[in-house]
């Protein structure tokens, strides 16, 4: 897949899946934008890199944010993928969730992609090129306990791809939603027991978790040219776990 004189814009590139996805499309030829919240990491990113890969600071709970978002991204006269990935979760018993909570998560996981794909389709359209995948997750299929806010917010998320697709897809802006489920991060790691992991191995079909690596090249594919007759779609990266 080549990626070259493709500008790549990934929402919570920064750091876990997002990150992967990123250096995924780099290392493939595209310019990469990646936008986070957390200042350090952003100079990081940027001290460590080149013009081709560049960290942007918004924050998607503040109300200005599309603004600012907006004369950042005036220099680029295209984006020719965006990739909705910066997702929260909170995980409550329904009767115990907060109006807060429900608020920053459907900013983040929500609000946010309904926003800036509205941005970035301005510009995919002076292209008739346009690919876009939003990241939702096994919860945006089917659900759990304590995991209202986010199911509400990813299910949600699925509903923006379809409408995308259905309005989008003729001019040449293909939209898919792609599913992780249980992926092998950072962040699982530092939640989870190695002992829960294992447990919570046995109920994926395919035995383990997913790795990083295996939601970017699936990501890599939908977004290429070689994609040319896939939209709308949510392909769920789970190992099987939501077929049993
Ligand atoms: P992560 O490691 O927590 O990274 C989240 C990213 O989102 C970070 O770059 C973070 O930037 C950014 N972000 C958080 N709050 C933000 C805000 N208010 N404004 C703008 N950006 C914000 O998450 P992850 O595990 O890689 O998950 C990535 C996506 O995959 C999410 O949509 C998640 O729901 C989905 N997913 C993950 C898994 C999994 O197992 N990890 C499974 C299914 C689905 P800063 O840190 O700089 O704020």
């Amino acid at each position: 897949m080549e990626f070259k004189g493709k500008n790549v814009l990934i929402t919570g590139g920064t750091k876990g899946i997002g990150q992967h996805i990123a250096n995924a499309f780099y290392s493939h030829g595209a310019k990469v934008i990646v936008l986070g919240t957390n200042s350090k990491r952003i100079n990081d990113i940027n001290l460590k890199n080149n013009a081709d890969f560049v960290a942007v600071k918004c924050d998607f709970t503040d109300k200005n944010f599309i603004k600012d978002l907006s004369s950042q991204l005036d220099q680029y006269k295209t984006i020719d993928v965006l990739i909705n990935n910066a997702g929260i979760n909170k995980i409550d018993n329904f009767i115990e969730t907060k109006d807060k909570d429900y608020h920053n998560i459907h900013s983040v996981n929500l609000y946010a992609p309904y926003q800036i794909s509205k941005l970035i389709v301005h510009k995919m359209l002076n292209n008739n090129f346009g690919r876009i995948i939003n990241i939702s997750s096994i919860f945006g299929k089917l659900s759990k306990e304590k995991r209202s806010l986010y199911s509400m917010s990813k299910f949600g998320l699925h509903g923006l791809t379809v409408a995308l697709a259905a309005e989008l897809s003729k001019k040449g802006i293909l939209t898919n939603t792609v599913s992780p489920g249980f992926i092998n991060t950072d962040l699982t790691r530092k939640i989870l027991s190695k002992k829960e992991m294992n447990d919570l191995s046995k109920s994926v079909p395919i035995g383990r978790f997913g790795d990083p690596e295996e939601i970017a090249s699936i990501i890599l594919f939908l977004a290429s040219e070689k994609n040319t007759y896939i939209t709308g779609q949510n392909i769920m990266i789970d190992g099987g776990f939501s077929i049993v």
